[in-house]
Formats: structure tokens, sequence, C-alpha cells
């Protein structure tokens, strides 16, 4: 695909934050194509973690993924994909860019037309719409100190655009990501999942999403949301694809300090079947949840029974009774980190400052109120709250708790060992291999719903999704149908065998 081509899909679906212009060695090699979610520090381009507090900033430094991809001499990148504001967000919604529109939802006469008015985006009926104000065109960086304003295209915000009411949203916060893989402008996306980041859009764009175990691949240089979370992964609509970056990135890494030692990851050639006996598969029973649309329970009830009659695989019930506190301790402990880990964002160090200054308050007040978007001020005074006297014993160090009780009852339901608990704690000779549960509860809703829902009602979108993020379980979504997958869960370190287990699911 030529860049006009990238540039012109990126458009309509609002993709990338940059576009890499390539250079005369990367054009025409056989290579993979690949995205990188905009957290990850690039000294190309730049890193802006979808906020305008970072619109130019440009890292000194790659993330240690960008690295080894770049050196692996096997991939080509496309360029960085749009996201919810600091990883904050499940619609991809919460951009200083504006929203990615999922592909799947898009009517191929609108993109006609667009095409031919040559708009971002033009819906059928305008009454029927949303007014955003902001839409993209790229074009060459304007400001070009210290690096090569050639290499790279940036959107410029310019015009108003409309969203069509019937548009449903993408999911997020890795949008752009699933967006780039869903739209075959690349082979992969990497992206970040802290609590459901990967396998939401990944659900919802019909794709497979691998958050592998947390400390699995190095998250040097992947801008921090919440770092006892964030992780790093991978979509695409090709398990061998996932199998082979995986690969690539699965190594130990002495620059970030939660990266798993080499004796902690499991390398057995992921042979899912165990031999002697059947694969068991646990069914989490506290995610039988009311609000489940019927549609994707009978779509979980047909992929049990299909497995069940393979005779390879017996299917228990399974308990796992702090789950249902995991939607509070998960947005305890994020905003708690998010707010510490924010904080570096004065305009003094990094990217945009305010040009406005107070008397009366600190300089960078006026920089931050600015620079960050609503979502992310609002989980900075809830972090805030959690980390302060009156919140650190009830909020922050009972979450902490909750945590860790929810890891122990996860951890007693394998079979497999923990790779970094004591051997004593869990390994269940009665066991199972995996959990399988529904990636969402639901279709991606409609933007203009989306749009009116209240903050905390929009993070019950995360309900099935964060439990393995809290515990740092490896999982796949694995797509089944229009915008409905499974998320594929194995014991911690056990990644290849979730990864080979994937396809018989698929
Ligand atoms: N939606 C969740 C949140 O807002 C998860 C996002 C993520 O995984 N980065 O925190």
């Amino acid at each position: 695909m030529s860049l006009k081509q990238i540039q012109s899909v990126s458009r309509r679906y609002n993709v990338f934050t940059s576009i890499r212009v390539p250079r005369k060695d990367e054009v025409g090699l056989a290579k993979l194509r690949a995205s990188i979610k905009d957290n990850f520090a690039t000294i190309r381009e730049t890193t802006t973690c979808g906020s305008r507090i970072l619109n130019d900033y440009i890292s000194p430094f790659n993330s240690t993924v960008v690295r080894l991809l770049e050196q692996s001499g096997t991939t080509t990148i496309v360029g960085k994909t749009n996201m919810d504001e600091f990883g904050m967000g499940n619609s991809t919604l919460n951009s200083f860019y504006g929203p990615t529109l999922n592909p799947l939802y898009v009517q191929e006469e609108d993109i006609v037309s667009e095409y031919k008015e040559k708009k971002f985006w033009t819906p059928k009926a305008k009454a029927d719409s949303k007014v955003i104000n902001k839409s993209v065109l790229y074009e060459k960086p304007q400001d070009s100190e210290g690096y090569d304003e050639n290499s790279y295209l940036k959107p410029v915000m310019k015009q108003n655009y409309t969203i069509d009411k019937q548009m449903r949203i993408i999911g997020g916060s890795s949008g752009g990501a699933a967006a780039s893989v869903a739209l075959d402008l690349v082979d992969f996306a990497i992206g970040s999942d802290t609590g459901g980041s990967i396998r939401l859009p990944a659900c919802y764009t019909s794709t497979f999403g691998f958050k592998p175990s947390y400390g699995r691949i190095s998250r040097w240089g992947l801008i921090s949301y919440a770092q006892s979370l964030d992780t790093v992964g991978i979509i695409s609509k090709k398990l061998p694809v996932i199998d082979k970056v995986f690969r690539m990135l699965d190594r130990y890494d002495s620059a970030d300090p939660t990266s798993l030692a080499e004796n902690k990851r499991v390398r057995e050639e992921g042979n899912w079947y165990p031999g002697g006996r059947k694969v068991r598969i646990g069914v989490p029973v506290e995610f039988r949840l009311g609000n489940m649309r019927v549609e994707i329970k009978q779509e979980l009830v047909d992929l049990l029974t299909r497995l069940k009659r393979s005779k390879l695989v017996e299917i228990y019930p399974v308990s796992v009774p702090s789950i249902k506190y995991s939607l509070p301790t998960y947005y305890t402990l994020v905003t708690s980190e998010a707010s510490s880990n924010l904080s570096r964002f004065d305009g003094i160090r990094y990217g945009y400052r305010a040009d406005e200054f107070s008397e009366t308050e600190p300089e960078f007040t006026v920089t931050r109120s600015k620079g960050f978007g609503e979502e992310v001020k609002r989980r900075i005074t809830l972090g805030t709250f959690s980390l302060s006297s009156y919140g650190f014993d009830s909020h922050f160090m009972k979450a902490t708790k909750l945590r860790s009780i929810l890891i122990n009852e996860f951890n007693s339901i394998f079979i497999d060992k923990h790779m970094l608990l004591p051997e004593t704690s869990g390994n269940n000779k009665k066991g199972v291999d995996f959990i399988i549960c529904p990636t969402s509860v639901d279709k991606p809703p409609l933007i203009s719903d989306y749009y009116s829902t209240s903050p905390v009602e929009s993070y019950l979108n995360d309900v099935m999704t964060i439990p393995p993020s809290l515990a740092g379980l490896p999982t796949m979504n694995v797509p089944c149908g229009k915008s409905t997958g499974f998320q594929l869960i194995g014991q911690f370190g056990w990644d290849y065998k979730v990864m080979k287990f994937s396809e018989v699911l698929a």
C-alpha cells in the first residue's frame, strides 16, 4: 500500500497519530508491517499518548519493543496509532486527536461519498449525526528541531467533522492499533493492555488480541499508565503472526525492573494436549452476569459444546469469588498509580506548556488543566485521594489486599505451576488448563450512546477483561463472529500454551 493510500484510509477512520515516510532502504522489502501504539517511545516521530500535553514530544530513545522489532530486520513500522489519552478508556473516544472509528460499522457508500468530497467523514444524514470539532489531515510537522521532519507525517486538526449516529465504538484504549489491523494497513499492531486495552478493541474488530503474562515483554519506553498492570501485547488477524512477533519480543530486559527472569518463562513448545487426560477448561460461575447479551451467552454455549464434542476437552464450572470486587479494586489501583506517574507532566520537562501564568497558582497548574483531557483529570483526582492520608488505608491498601486474594484464588484453580508464586501455594492436581469467558458482555455501543453514559457506567464495560489483568495472566481474545470474542486465560508464565490452544478455539 502506498503512503497516499495509507493516509487516505487513516484519515477516514482516524487510525494513526503519525505516519512514517519510508526511507529508501525500507521500501519494497517483503517484511511484516507493524503499527506501534502512540505510548511507546520512538526517536523518529512524536510520542503523544493521545494527549495534548505530549503533542510535540519526541523521545531521545526508542522503547525496547521498537528496538527489537527494528533490529530484527523483518518488520517495517508504518505509523503510530491513536489511543485513549494515556490508555485511560475503553472506546478510543478520549483522544486529543479525535475518535477512531470502528471499520466494521462504516457503510461502504459513506466511504465513497467521503472520498469524492475529499472530506474526512461525510455522514449520510447530517441531522442524525454528532459534530466533533476535530479532524485529521496529515502533514509534515513544522518544527524540525533535532529530528528529520521529512521522516513522518503528523495529524493537523483542521475542520469539524460529523459522526453518523449508527457508528459504534471500536473499543480501547488500543483502538487505533485494532483499526490498523482490521483495515489491513499492517500485519500486526503493538499495543498496551492495563485492564483490557488490547482484548476489547480486538473483540470489537473481530481480531486476535494477545495480552501476555505481566513482565513477559519489556515495558522499557512504554509510557506508564499504571505500572503494576501495564502489559505489552499484540493484535493481528493471524495467530502465526502473533506467535512469530511474541518470539521476537519474549526476552529478559535489564532496563525494565519488572521484566521476568529467563527461568520464569515457560518455553515448552506449547503442546497444549496433555496426553493421558483431556484438556480441562474452567468457566467461572462469577461471570454468569445478568446483563450479558443473550447472543453472547449462546455463542459461549455453542463454543463449549463444540469443544466437548471434540472429545479432547472436559468443561468444569470454577469459582473465583473475588472477581466480583475486581472493578473497584482495579479502578482504585490504576487511578492511584496514574496520579503518581502523570505528575511528571508539568510543562517544564516535557511537551506542551501553557503560556499563561498566574500570580497565585503554581506555574504548572494552567499547563496541566489545559494539557490533560477530562478523563485523565478525573482519574488523577481520584488517585490522589486514594493515596492521601484520608484514603490510603481504606482505599489503596484495601485494594492491594483484595488483589492478592484474587491472585491466590486464580492460582488455586490451575493445574500448571504459577511461575512467580511458591510451589506450595497452588499447583492443583485436579485444576484446569485454561479458563474461558467472553471478552465483553455486549456488542460495541453506539458512539452517540457512549457519549451520554456516565464515566462509572463506562467502567462497567471492562468487567470481563480486568480480572486476568489484576492477576497478570496470559490472555488471548479469540474472535467468534462480528464483534464477539472469547478470552482464553492461562496460568502465569504459560503464554505459549495459551497461544497454541487458541488455534483450537479459532
Ligand atoms: N478501560 C480500562 C481503563 O480505562 C483499561 C484500559 C487499558 O487497558 N489501558 O483503565
